[in-house]
């Protein structure tokens, strides 16, 4: 059977929070366009179904040489008209920003909103609703393949061919880096892709990291460049992600509805600039990340605090022992010795910075502390934009963790709205 083609003034491809952020100020803002938003998924919508903490501070998620404080603050509002945020209360962290202060330590006072694992995707559905509501065209499942940019057409899978479009706005995470890659070759629109987040993932008890009480993700940033992550308190557990060669780790927690595990956990990243002759921050991953499995049995790798302060790789003993009580969320990893696996000026600078944090919040370097490695967080392909907009080429825009205009959901869902005013004529 002959399969059709079809025109739209819009396409999306990607119901992330960058490729929503777009469609939502699409629908809002414009006259009558036809747009339609897809995603290879069957479920929608990139990493707004993990734990969903959003934000709404500059500099998180923002890359500073793409967004000024003032710029960002006044996205940062329209983001929250979307996604309506219920902010978390801090409580009194002065205490820790004193003590921080006197380290050269930073703790960024951030405004917040936590959903959790288990509230995502009802929040999602509501998002897509709103957006369908207003006239969107919404397919889930479907790949876009290719491009033609001539013809200004993309070929997907499914039912047609071939779909037209006068503006196509591309939204495919960072997961997507490699098939990213290929469009920009064929559009002949230089890249960059130098700067990589290399570190472990600790796993403690809450009573050994108070300050969760009062902050729910405190952002310490340390000197060499070396900051906390995506922690995660209440009902949080740790993960894998698998990427094409090596498996990452991560966190994540449910809503305030689950019942707590007492236990809470949190990254400690160093940014890596790379500089000739190694320029790809996705190659240099891939090699950390293949030396770590090759060490441990094609798993992540995990070492309590106790056996790596003493020299020694952890066991599966280590993990039963009636001293260490309790036990590891991620089921998959393999006790071993990190230090055979982080290169040492990476290891050295974030276990200086947890020194630095256990003097902040003493009790984090408890020897039952489990540290997981590799998290490893590739930064997107950086492409040569040819406006504020995000446009590389007249009527394509890249947007999002894709294309490294934001680093979280928040940043990701402005770029979604600054590419939309873009193609509705803003300056
Ligand atoms: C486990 C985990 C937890 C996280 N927790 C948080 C958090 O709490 N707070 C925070 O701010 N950030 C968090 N992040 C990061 C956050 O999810 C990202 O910053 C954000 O989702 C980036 O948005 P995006 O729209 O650019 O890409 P994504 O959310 O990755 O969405 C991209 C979408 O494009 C689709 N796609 C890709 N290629 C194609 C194609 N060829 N055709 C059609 N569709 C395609 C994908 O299926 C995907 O749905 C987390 C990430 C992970 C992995």
């Amino acid at each position: 059977m002959a399969r059709k083609e079809k025109r739209y003034d819009v396409i999306i491809v990607g119901s992330g929070p960058a490729g929503l952020g777009a469609a939502f100020h699409l629908c809002e803002k414009s006259d009558g366009r036809s747009i339609l938003l897809i995603d290879k998924a069957k479920v929608s919508s990139g990493g707004l179904r993990n734990d969903c903490k959003q934000n709404y501070t500059y500099p998180v998620g923002f890359p500073r040489d793409l967004w000024s404080r003032e710029e960002a603050t006044v996205y940062l509002e329209r983001v929250a008209t979307h996604l309506n945020p219920v902010y978390q209360t801090p409580g009194n962290i002065q205490p820790y920003v004193k003590r921080a202060e006197k380290l050269g330590v930073t703790l960024l006072s951030i405004l917040q909103a936590h959903v959790g694992t288990d509230r995502a995707l009802p929040l999602i559905k509501g998002l897509l609703k709103h957006i369908e509501d207003r006239g969107v065209e919404v397919s889930l499942g479907r790949e876009m393949l290719s491009l033609d940019y001539p013809r200004r057409r993309i070929s997907v899978s499914g039912e047609e061919a071939a779909l037209e479009f006068t503006d196509l706005i591309l939204a495919p995470g960072r997961a997507a880096y490699g098939w990213i890659q290929q469009i920009m070759r064929s559009l002949e629109v230089p890249f960059s892709d130098n700067i990589v987040d290399v570190g472990i993932r600790l796993e403690a008890r809450a009573g050994n990291y108070p300050i969760v009480k009062d902050y729910y993700d405190p952002k310490f940033i340390f000197p060499d460049g070396v900051r906390t992550f995506c922690t995660n308190s209440g009902s949080a557990h740790v993960v894998k992600e698998k990427y094409e060669h090596y498996y990452s780790v991560n966190g994540h927690s449910f809503s305030t509805g689950r019942t707590p595990n007492g236990l809470v956990n949190f990254a400690m990243l160093k940014t890596i600039s790379l500089t000739d002759p190694v320029v790809s921050g996705h190659e240099f991953a891939v090699i950390l990340g293949q030396m770590a499995m090759q060490l441990s049995g094609g798993k992540p790798m995990m070492q309590r605090v106790g056996d790596f302060r003493m020299g020694n790789r952890s066991k599966a003993s280590t993990f039963n022992d009636d001293l260490y009580d309790f036990k590891p969320t991620l089921k998959g990893a393999t006790p071993g010795d990190i230090t055979l696996a982080m290169p040492a000026r990476i290891l050295r600078d974030i276990w200086k910075s947890l020194k630095m944090l256990d003097t902040i919040v003493p009790g984090i370097l408890h020897p039952s502390t489990i540290l997981y490695y590799p998290e490893i967080k590739t930064y997107a392909n950086r492409p040569r934009f040819s406006d504020r907009h995000f446009q590389i080429r007249e009527g394509v825009y890249i947007i999002g963790d894709g294309a490294g205009t934001s680093r979280g959901i928040t940043a990701a869902w402005a770029s979604g709205i600054r590419a939309a005013e873009g193609i509705l004529g803003a300056n």
